[in-house]
């Protein structure tokens, strides 16, 4: 049996990708494959999120009290608040065979991959620009300052695909959530993660050579 433990996925991409969107999709799906982690933030809620389902929302000294007692994965500041994964629930779903998925920006992908060598990262774009832009001002959630401020840092995030394991293009939304759980496919039967059987594999047949 290959290994039976989930994966940890990092999905992350520009602000406006449509990588909510994806997620929701890819949940309901192949609902008994993944579970998505719930982030905590700093930053309020927009029109229509809920506490416990979209985030944990909650004021600059509960987060920075929750840094201090190691609850959390990792964490990042992004355009002035903070983000965090929180570390409970995601060991309790990796154990249970549940592939986590952390929807989380570049920074804490990275520390993410440091930690963790084997999450898998994947990147998640628009298939240009001009189409990222689009997204941003026609979803309507962002004043058009903030939408120039997710802009810029899309600049500066750009350079860091090349740190990825696989690029996915969200054009049409179901393409992309198949996409994504073959890539998730793949990477689980890649050799790394299946260390454990390989060895149980050479014991099996020594002994039974042996016979
Ligand atoms: P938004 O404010 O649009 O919901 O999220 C802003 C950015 O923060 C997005 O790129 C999102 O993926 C990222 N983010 C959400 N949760 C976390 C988290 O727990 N950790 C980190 N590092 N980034 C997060």
């Amino acid at each position: 049996m290959l290994n039976k433990r989930g994966i940890l996925i990092v999905v992350s991409g520009f602000s406006g990708a449509g990588k909510g969107t994806v997620m929701k999709r890819l949940m309901e799906k192949y609902s008994d494959d993944y579970a998505l982690s719930i982030s905590m933030t700093t930053r309020n809620p927009r029109n229509g999120e809920v506490d416990g389902q979209h985030y944990f929302f909650v004021s600059r000294e509960q987060f920075e009290e929750n840094i201090g007692k190691g609850g959390f994965i990792e964490y990042a500041q992004y355009c002035g608040n903070y983000y965090g994964t929180p570390r409970d629930y995601v060991e309790k779903q990796l154990m249970a065979g549940k592939n986590v998925i952390l929807e989380i920006e570049i920074q804490g992908a990275l520390l993410v991959k440091e930690k963790f060598p084997d999450t898998l990262l994947l990147f998640v774009t628009p298939p240009s620009a001009v189409e990222l832009k689009k997204r941003l001002v026609g979803r309507g959630t962002e004043s058009m300052e903030q939408i120039e401020a997710r802009l810029k840092r899309a600049v500066e995030e750009a350079p860091i695909m090349d740190s990825y394991d696989y690029i996915v293009l969200n054009d049409v939304v179901e393409d992309c959530v198949d996409k994504i759980h073959e890539v998730v496919g793949t990477a689980k039967c890649s050799a790394d993660r299946n260390r454990e059987f390989i060895e149980m594999m050479k014991n099996e047949l020594k002994e039974l050579n042996e016979c």
